[in-house]
């Protein structure tokens, strides 16, 4: 006999909700061993996970999903539209590399994005962002000059510590240039910053580090207030250096599929 598939999708959706509640209890003891009363943020990253994974972490009450790859991440933004307005949609973050080629794309579907790394990626999701606001007033017939603006795009500038930007990110160096394009752009709104620690170290010094460095862009820019930093790993040593937002997959979804 083969298995129903209906019992097993619920008993994914029943494992997903499990080790979904496990992770923000662990961020909660995370929080009270650093003596924090505010807030972190989970985003649950399903990239290389089926839609369905996403749909059963939305209807568990995961409010952020993060994405790492334009093409996959597009192709389940189109789900979402098609389940229609009933749905409990998710924002959609993206947290991977984007080409610049790709921007226009990406300002379309994504609620936030956590990964950029250049001027030139800025200036691609701002026009993109623009671009979107007229096809949707063009749409509804609105006269241009009565066109509500577009909804800015969120968006948090990847710092590389290391300054291995194989990795995403710009280096330090380039911070406040990338950050002052994304402040200034029409269309898009600095959030704060994003960082992935270098493999090589200790993963507590690298967020000690990276949240002096955002001390510095907030006190520049206010409302880059976002401080996103802590996978399954090192979620903890995260938030205890004072992270805003964790970004979590295995620990979640489980081991991803090797391409
Ligand atoms: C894949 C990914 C994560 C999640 O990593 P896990 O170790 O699976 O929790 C977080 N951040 C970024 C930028 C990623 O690409």
């Amino acid at each position: 006999m083969s298995p129903d598939p209906g019992r097993t999708a619920q008993l994914r959706a029943e494992e997903l909700g499990a080790r979904y509640d496990a992770v923000r209890a662990r961020i909660d003891e995370a929080r009270a061993s650093a003596s924090r009363t505010d807030e972190v943020r989970l985003v649950v990253v399903t990239k290389f996970h089926p839609f369905e994974d996403m749909l059963a972490l939305a209807r568990h009450g995961a409010r952020d999903l993060g994405e790492n790859r334009v093409q996959e991440a597009q192709a389940k933004a189109e789900r979402w539209d098609a389940l229609g307005e009933d749905a409990v949609r998710p924002r959609l973050v993206m947290i991977g590399h984007i080409q610049s080629k790709k921007t226009g794309a990406v300002a379309r579907w994504a609620d936030e994005v956590q990964s950029v790394d250049s001027v030139k990626v800025a200036e691609g999701l701002s026009r993109g962002r623009l671009r979107l606001g007229e096809e949707v007033g063009a749409r509804e017939g609105a006269a241009a000059a009565e066109r509500p603006a577009p909804r800015p795009l969120r968006c948090l500038v990847q710092l590389s510590l290391d300054g291995d930007t194989s990795r995403g990110g710009v280096a330090e160096e380039g911070l406040a240039e990338v950050c002052a394009s994304v402040a200034g752009a029409p269309g898009l709104e600095l959030g704060g910053i994003m960082v992935v620690p270098p493999l090589e170290g200790d993963a507590g010094a690298h967020f000690r580090r990276a949240a002096e460095i955002r001390e510095r862009v907030r006190a520049r820019f206010p409302s880059a207030t976002e401080f996103s930093a802590g996978m399954s790993g090192d979620l903890d040593a995260a938030i205890a250096a004072g992270s805003t937002c964790v970004r979590v997959g295995t620990a979640i979804l489980g081991p991803r599929p090797i391409l």
